[in-house]
Order: C-alpha cells, then structure tokens, then sequence
C-alpha cells in the first residue's frame, strides 16, 4: 500500500470521517469567534463615536437651538399658509372668520416684519364689515340650461336632435365665459335664493322677507340651471353626458368629444366654470353662495339614470353616485331646487289638475329628494307662474315644504305672499340674447359682445 492508497483508505474509513468531522467543527468555532469578535469592535466602536460634529463642540445647547430654527419656520410657513386663508377668505366676504385667523397668528421671533401690514389688514376688514348696507334696489335672477360645448354638434342641423331648440334656449361655453367677468364689474355679486326670506317666529305659517346687507355698491345676483339632467336626446350633441367627482374632491364635468374620446373637464357645464371663477374672483360671491339647480326627475338627476328602465337595484346604485355628487357641489355653495319630477305638457297646456301636480311632486320627492336632500325651492318647468294658477297649486306646493316659487319673467323683485314668496327669473340664452336684446343689456351686459359666432341665424 503505497502513501497515496493509505491516505484514500484512510478517508475513506470511519476514522477519516471523524478526522473530517473534527475539521470541519474546527473551522466553524473559527468562524463565529471571528464574527463574535467583528461584532464586538463594531459595537465599542459605535457607543464612542460622537453623533455628529455639534456633539463634539457643544452636547447641550446646540441640538435645541436647530429645534428652534425648524420650529420657527414651522411657525412662520404656518402663519403665511394662514394669511393667505384670511385674505381669500376677506375677499369672499368672510369677514368674521378673516378676522379670527388674523387675530390668532402665531407669534414668531423675531417679530414678522409684516406686523404692521397685518394690523392694517384686520382694519380694513374692519371697516369693510361695518360698512355693510341694507339692499334696497331690483332682485336680479337669471338662468341657464346645461351649455353647449361643441357647437358645431349641437347647431348642425343634420346631427342634432334639436338644433333650433337649443340655439334659443341654451347658451354655449364660450357665452357664459364671456358673461362672468362682465357680471362681476357690473358690480353683481352671488347670492343664495335661500337667503331671501326666513321665518316668522311669531306667526309660524308665514315667512318674513329678510334683510339683504351687502357691501355698498354690490346688487344681488341668483343663478339657477335647470334641467342638468344630460337627457338621453342630448348624448350626441355636445353637451356635457354627466358631472362625476374626481379624486381631488371636485365636480367635473365628464364629455364626450366629437372624436368619440371621453375626458373629464372643468368646463363642460356652468358648475364648474362657476366654481372657478369664484375661486379666482371671491369677491364675485356673497359668503360663497354659487347657484341653484333645478332638477327634474324623470332621467334621473345630474346625468344618473334613476328610471323604470333600471332593476331596483341599478337605480340604488345610481342614485347613491348622483348623491356623491349634490353633496359635493352642496358642500361648494350649489343649492337645489325641484324642477317638477316630469316637465310635463299638463304645466303649460292648461290640463293641470291638483291631482296630476301632486302625483308629480310626490314622484319628485321619492324619487330625486335622496340625492338632493329637503328643499325648499321650487323653479316650476316652461317657467310657468304657479301664483296665477289657482291658489290651490301655490298652497299644495307650501305645504309640501316649497315656500319659494319661482317662474319665469322680466320683473325684477319678490312677490311676498304670506307664506312664501314667488320671483321671476330671466333666461341669459340665445333666444334672449337675438331676440330680447334690450332685457339683458339695460342690466347686465351688450348680448353682441357675448353671442357665440358658431350660432346660425335664428329665424
Ligand atoms: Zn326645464
């Protein structure tokens, strides 16, 4: 046996695979005292080494001090972010609630330099609350139907569905564009038609009208839309299909364009072109009112159908998506009006009966009051005056809870009958805008500057 076939052997063997063995335990004892040492030195090393510089020159005072600095900047982004809030805030004539974040900015060191601006910012809001003045002058309501976004849909006479009826009831994009800053220098300013009367606390039944107290100057503004129900005859014609809330919380409007493609826009519809420019105009808006809307029932609301056409099931759905929406714009200043829950003929051919009014608004109530919830506004459909009808109408619709009625008409004030008063609204479209001309530019503006070129001639 020779040295090599010995070393095999004994390999081989059982004692080679002790010898084996005692290696390999050898080798891993090597191992884990070395890392047990590595971790040792690592751990000394750590506990005596300073954390940072400012640890060798100075442990005590110089951490807080860098405390300080970030909380006085905290306090300084705090108190702008604050400002800023008060001053849109006094624009859009919160003037109180102005005031109370002017007088709680947080103090900083060294003093804000701007000390001096902001006591004369609280005194100009000051003096803009106390200049405040009781409106005595002409109520102004006008309204709109849902806009036209592409003309050239709505307006061909081939495609549209009712193109001689839009180019005199409805008002486009670009018209109402146009109309709002011609508005705000008009010296209107946005007013909630919930805020013309209140309650008599001595006689319960009646209603009060109630005091207009605006900056000196500025006349009372109502707008409503009616409809905004993106009928099913409208789909292929322009307008906006539904408003949908998006994931910042805003109501857009959702539209399909004359390629087909759907987007969602700020500017399909008078919401939200309102919402902005009362964003960037707060002056325009009397402590944020924005508009009312006026729905019907019978397609549902806002562009949801809630109809016979649905499983039960599919109009709780739909109903729970309109809702999301009315709170939105609810919590955005928009309030709701009924609209009567059909538009139908019976309003203006004369066939009207108590019957078919409360079976109408009893539809209404079932039907469109989850999404809105309880209003107390009622725009009557083809701006029929439910005063002139019998008192029976008025006084159904006051004790269904509609204390204002509002129909359509040139005057402009508030008819105050006891228990609820009536106001005549005017249309701002184009059939107005050709045909009526001197309505609208003896108050608010010359129809010729705002007309939609893309308009044809109305006959
Ligand atoms: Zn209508």
């Amino acid at each position: 046996m020779n040295i090599r076939k010995a070393y095999n052997f004994i390999k081989k063997s059982e004692i080679g695979r002790e010898i084996s063995d005692l290696k390999n335990l050898f080798l891993s004892c090597a191992v884990v005292m070395i890392a047990v040492f590595v971790a040792y030195a690592v751990v000394m090393a750590e506990a005596q080494a300073p954390e940072s510089a400012s640890d060798l020159e100075n442990p005590v005072d110089t951490l807080p001090v860098s405390q300080d600095m970030a909380a006085s900047a905290d306090k300084k982004s705090e108190r702008e972010e604050m400002l800023l809030k008060a001053d849109k805030l006094s624009r859009g004539h919160f003037y109180d609630e102005a005031l109370e974040i002017l007088r709680s900015l947080p103090a900083i060191e060294p003093p804000d330099p701007d000390e001096g601006f902001v006591k004369a910012k609280i005194d100009v809001i000051e003096r803009a609350k106390a200049s405040l003045i009781k409106y005595s002058g002409p109520i102004h309501h006008v309204f709109f139907h849902s806009l036209i976004i592409y003309p050239e849909l709505a307006f061909d006479k081939k495609r549209g569905s009712s193109p001689e009826g839009y180019n005199m009831w409805m008002t486009t994009v670009s018209e109402f564009k146009k109309m709002l800053p011609l508005l705000r220098d008009g010296n209107y300013i946005l007013y909630n038609l919930t805020d013309f009367i209140e309650s008599d606390d001595l006689k319960p039944e009646k209603v009060k009208l109630k005091d207009i107290i605006l900056p000196p100057g500025k006349i009372p503004l109502v707008i409503s839309i009616d409809d905004v129900s993106y009928y099913e005859y409208m789909k292929l014609d322009g307008f906006a299909t539904r408003l949908v809330v998006s994931d910042d919380g805003r109501v857009y409007t959702q539209v399909t364009t004359p390629e087909g493609e759907t987007e969602l826009t700020r500017d399909g519809d008078v919401m939200p072109i309102l919402d902005d420019f009362v964003d960037e105009n707060p002056e325009f808006s009397w402590r944020g009112a924005k508009g009312t809307i006026a729905l019907t029932g019978f397609q549902g609301a806002l562009g949801y159908r809630i109809w016979s056409k649905n499983t039960d099931e599919e109009n709780a759905i739909a109903t729970a998506q309109a809702k999301i929406v009315a709170d939105a714009l609810k919590s955005n200043g928009w309030l709701f009006a009924c609209h009567s829950y059909g538009h139908s003929a019976f309003f203006r051919d004369g066939s009207m009966t108590l019957a078919k009014l409360k079976a109408d608004t009893e539809k209404w109530k079932k039907t469109i009051e989850p999404v809105t919830g309880e209003t107390n506004l009622y725009i009557s459909p083809y701006g029929v005056s439910m005063i002139f009808n019998p008192n029976a109408y008025s006084k159904y619709l006051v004790q269904s809870g509609f204390n204002v009625l509002c129909h359509v008409g040139e005057r402009k004030e508030i008819y105050h009958h006891g228990s609820y008063i009536a106001m005549p609204r005017l249309d701002l479209d184009g059939f107005k805008m050709i045909k009526g001309k001197r309505a609208i530019s003896k108050y608010y503006f010359d129809p010729d500057i705002v007309l939609d070129p893309a308009r044809p001639p109305m006959k």
